[in-house]
């Protein structure tokens, strides 16, 4: 069940031509593919310029399961005891604009690691988030600092 349709101020109604003179700023034309196998139709819906979504190839069985996504960016956590990462935060600029939820219709970030439901931040929250991870990353480079002065018979303050 959604109640995508009761909410007030949904996106501009989609159609069949490209209607360019009622575009917001930061908004752009684009062509859609959706609907059911054998009754897929390519429409035009509003995009922000920031998504990188293709929504031809990504078509989808209704217009409101279309959402925006920008590029994606993640950092990975090596090991040294095996070839793969064992740890990926990936993160992304996304809205949904059929969402119920007003904050999942503005552009907002979304973090994930592959593990469970994606995180999504206010631009407020992942300024935050990123403070944090530049702490975490100063954290990084005086613990290998200490490890590096142990292994070479050393020694270091954290
Ligand atoms: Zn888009």
């Amino acid at each position: 069940m959604t109640v995508a349709h009761e909410v007030p101020a949904i996106p501009a109604p989609v159609s069949s031509e490209p209607l360019v003179a009622s575009l917001a700023s930061g908004m752009r034309l684009v062509p859609a593919r959706v609907g059911r196998p054998g009754h897929v139709q390519t429409i035009h819906i509003e995009c922000p310029t920031w998504c990188t979504q293709n929504h031809v190839e990504d078509w989808q069985y209704d217009i409101e399961d279309i959402e925006h996504a920008g590029a994606s960016f993640s950092v990975q956590v090596p090991t040294m005891a095996g070839d793969e990462a064992l740890y990926e935060w990936y993160g992304r600029v996304s809205s949904d604009p059929w969402s119920s939820d007003l904050r999942m219709r503005e552009a907002h970030v979304l973090v994930g690691d592959c593990s469970r439901e994606d995180a999504r931040l206010t631009p407020d929250m992942t300024d935050e988030l990123a403070d944090k991870v530049i702490a975490y990353g100063l954290q990084l480079r005086a613990a290998a600092r200490v490890a590096r002065q142990a292994s070479q018979g050393g020694t270091a303050a954290v």
